[in-house]
């Protein structure tokens, strides 16, 4: 499942590529709405409200879409979409950056396009049209936005602090509280505050804390498709924990470990330190017991069951480690750097970040 960022920067360019042109074409490849067509019509914004995407469209239109596990909007040179303008030119599902996966025609559920870039959504889910002042009864669930104009760190707290019972790894995802974190950024986050991923939320001594590193890790990686918590952005070095089972604790050097947390559809994988982030009855430590395992949580390397077609736990097991990826492996940073202005180049909002196939599995 894409991250908060993910989706924001997917957001930002496809605002590049619509916001302000008429629609030349609109399709939406699911049944319900189908024969719907805002044609001539021009898109306002496209913005994020947590994972969710908002495409306002002239008239009070809002079109809703949301990525989950492997949905990606990709923008093309509306040239290069057969059926545009009559020019028969290029594979649909072509991608724009060489070398990059072609999607199948089949899996596209949204196009528009103007007369400049088609966006194309691939696998993209929960597509809705809705009128614009209605926005709220498909996001209004949300807690703050962590990208949000208006995030507002002391009500997410709030909003935490209401389920004191409940686990942080499990609170952290729920965007209910605050929204925009992911599988990824909850298990580094909960490192970086020595979080136990079980703890209640009440056991954690400083919310406020908690939150503003939430913010802080999205905010910093919201303007590139590359994702580091560590400050490195180099394959292999991005996470803390996330995708580094077995692996050494890069603060301690004990054995990161993974377990399944939550229930389904919620369960995800969790990435930790026992030595960095002990349970409630265990202290810290700096002497980490790196091949005990937690007898008193989930087997490993089990996910919770999921239910298709629900909320699914994210393939975390194509972590780095499972990829057999070493730390030296291909900094393709640098390829991500190209042609930065070009809208195109957004597209990736799927997860493919491509330096960091930990990123929740295909993606994240
Ligand atoms: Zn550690």
């Amino acid at each position: 499942m894409p991250e908060g960022d993910t989706v924001w920067l997917a957001a930002k360019r496809l605002h590049a590529a619509l916001a302000g042109r008429t629609l030349r074409r609109f399709e939406l490849r699911v049944p319900r709405f189908a024969a719907a067509d805002l044609t001539g019509r021009e898109v306002t914004a496209v913005t994020a409200r947590g994972k969710h995407l908002l495409t306002r469209i002239g008239g009070g239109v809002t079109l809703h879409s949301h990525l989950r596990l492997d949905g990606e909007w990709l923008i093309h040179r509306a040239s290069e979409l057969p059926g545009h303008r009559g020019a028969a030119v290029g594979r649909p599902g072509r991608t724009v950056r060489p070398g990059r996966t072609d999607r199948p025609e089949h899996q596209v559920r949204a196009v528009l396009a103007n007369d400049e870039w088609a966006a194309v959504g691939y696998r993209v889910h929960d597509i809705a049209l809705l009128e614009t002042a209605r926005e709220d009864t498909l996001v209004g669930h949300l807690g703050p936005d962590l990208l949000g104009p208006d995030w507002d760190p002391e009500e997410a707290v709030r909003r935490l602090t209401a389920q004191p019972d409940r686990a942080v790894g499990e609170a952290l995802l729920d965007q209910r509280n605050l929204a925009g974190v992911g599988n990824i950024y909850k298990a580094e986050i909960l490192f970086i505050q020595r979080l136990n991923p079980w703890a209640p939320t009440a056991a954690v001594p400083d919310l406020r804390a908690l939150v503003d590193t939430a913010h802080r890790l999205l905010y910093a990686n919201r303007d590139h498709p590359e994702q580091s918590t560590t400050g490195s952005l180099r394959r292999g070095e991005q996470h803390w924990v996330h995708g580094r089972a077995g692996r050494p604790c890069r603060r301690c050097g004990g054995r990161i470990q993974v377990a399944g947390q939550g229930a389904a559809p919620y369960a995800r994988l969790t990435f930790w330190c026992p030595a960095c982030q002990p349970a409630a009855d265990q202290p810290a430590t700096d002497q980490p017991e790196a091949d005990q395992p937690e007898a008193d949580q989930p087997a490993t390397d089990q996910p919770t069951a999921s239910q298709p077609g629900a909320d699914q736990p994210e393939a975390d097991q194509h972590g780095l480690d499972q990829h057999g990826l070493d730390q030296h492996a291909v900094d393709q940073h640098a390829v991500d750097q190209q042609a930065a202005e070009d809208p195109r180049e957004v597209v990736d909002p799927g997860g493919h970040r491509s330096s960091s196939p930990g990123k929740a599995g295909t993606i994240g």
